[in-house]
């Protein structure tokens, strides 16, 4: 014999399956590394509005695979792979900048992506995305387009040296920039990009490299972090310093000029905004990376709410969380050494408010960010030298080492 239901029970699983239906969504993300990884983690904390997390990446068992998301095996920019996962998902978003904007924009039929696909087409054109901010009277460095080499000759003579000669598109840790020095560098600086569309920048002597996490979410609600502080070397970010040493005046001018950007950009979810600090204290924005970001993997530890948490917040369209900064906090990136590529093991590391994070990347290839450390300051009392002191004693023993 069956099991009998009364008519009311009936009623209520329909409304049980319509509210998880309606409340609980399947989210898709573009790209399983790293990001894609955190992201992952921290839906499986929201099981009340995410039921499961797909996601597409080349690589099997992807970061984000080895911590339960499924995954699509295919390339960021392969159309049908991409139409696949937007047919599998309710809410589509990327950790990569990269993916063709115009194949999303096709697979807008098939479910919400934020951030917007004309959001991304705009961003990862670093001349549309410069011209944009400057159209909407956001402060950037000078810039103009250049079409030949007759054209960059003519331009610079204008702009004088040093200038930064930039691919527009998929160049990222400074891999698609070259710095001209002298006249004598022009010719070869063009002629390294071999034909891809390029644009000039004035070369902004800045005394420091700061950025503001912010988040806008599907219904227009702004948050923006605390500014922080980015310590390169090799174009590579190494550290994040939370907060950044900065005036308040800074900080607070910072902090609008990244509000101001979420207000004209068009599209949900968390944004890394990179700005330069100039020796005149004023701010220009350097980039902006439509995805949570590097410089925001401290929020981890040291924030009410982590940059992960707010980007799904911000997407499915929930009230964005509180961006408050509770401890000072370093991030250090675990890069593989310059001198070895192949299979690696970490030392194990258990020191008090030292948290690492590693992404499950099975070989080391030099510079590859492999994972990071937040240096916590959890009583406050350290300050941001205390932190400082504390990663120079910690940081050569978290590193690789060959399996
Ligand atoms: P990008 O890939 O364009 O973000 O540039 C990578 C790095 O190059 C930045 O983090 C800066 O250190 C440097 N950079 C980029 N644009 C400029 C500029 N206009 N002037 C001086 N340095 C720059």
């Amino acid at each position: 014999m069956g099991i009998h239901y009364k008519k009311t029970d009936a009623y209520l699983f329909l409304v049980q399956d319509i509210f998880d239906v309606i409340l609980k969504q399947i989210l898709g993300i573009i790209g399983g590394g790293q990001l894609g990884m955190m992201l992952t983690e921290a839906a499986k904390k929201m099981p009340e509005h995410i039921s499961d997390v797909i996601v597409l990446d080349p690589t099997p068992n992807c970061s984000a695979a080895q911590i339960g998301a499924k995954q699509i095996v295919g390339d960021f920019k392969d159309k049908n792979a991409i139409l696949e996962i937007a047919s599998k998902v309710n809410i589509l978003t990327y950790e990569i900048e990269s993916g063709d904007s115009a194949v999303l924009k096709t697979a807008e039929s098939k479910t919400t992506i934020n951030p917007a696909p004309e959001t991304l087409r705009i961003i990862q054109d670093k001349f549309l995305q410069k011209s944009f901010l400057r159209d909407n009277d956001i402060p950037v460095t000078d810039f103009v387009e250049i079409t030949s080499l007759d054209d960059l000759k003519r331009k610079i003579s204008d702009f004088g040296y040093p200038a930064l000669l930039k691919a527009r598109r998929d160049a990222y840790d400074g891999r698609g920039n070259f710095k001209i020095k002298s006249e004598n560098d022009v010719e070869q600086a063009f002629n390294q990009f071999s034909g891809k569309p390029l644009m000039l920048e004035k070369f902004v002597d800045f005394k420091m490299e700061v950025s503001v996490i912010a988040a806008r979410n599907t219904k227009g609600q702004i948050a923006t972090y605390p500014i922080v502080e980015n310590i390169h070397e090799n174009n590579i970010l190494k550290m994040t310093i939370a907060p950044a040493r900065v005036t308040k005046k800074i900080a607070l001018e910072a902090e609008k000029i990244a509000e101001e950007t979420m207000r004209v950009l068009h599209g949900a979810g968390v944004f890394g905004i990179e700005m330069f600090v100039t020796e005149r204290d004023e701010i220009l924005i350097n980039e902006i990376a439509p995805r949570v970001h590097n410089s925001g993997h401290h929020t981890l530890q040291s924030s009410k709410t982590s940059q992960f948490e707010q980007h799904l917040r911000a997407i499915i369209g929930l009230e964005l969380g509180d961006t408050t900064l509770v401890h000072p906090t370093i991030m250090y990136n675990i890069l593989g050494p310059d001198n070895f590529q192949g299979k690696y093991k970490m030392p194990e590391i258990k020191l008090d408010n030292i948290y690492l994070k590693m992404y499950g990347k099975e070989e080391s290839k030099p510079q590859r960010k492999l994972g990071h450390f937040n240096v916590v300051d959890e009583n406050n009392t350290k300050g941001i030298d205390g932190l400082l002191e504390s990663i120079n004693l910690v940081k050569d023993g978290i590193s690789p080492i060959p399996a």
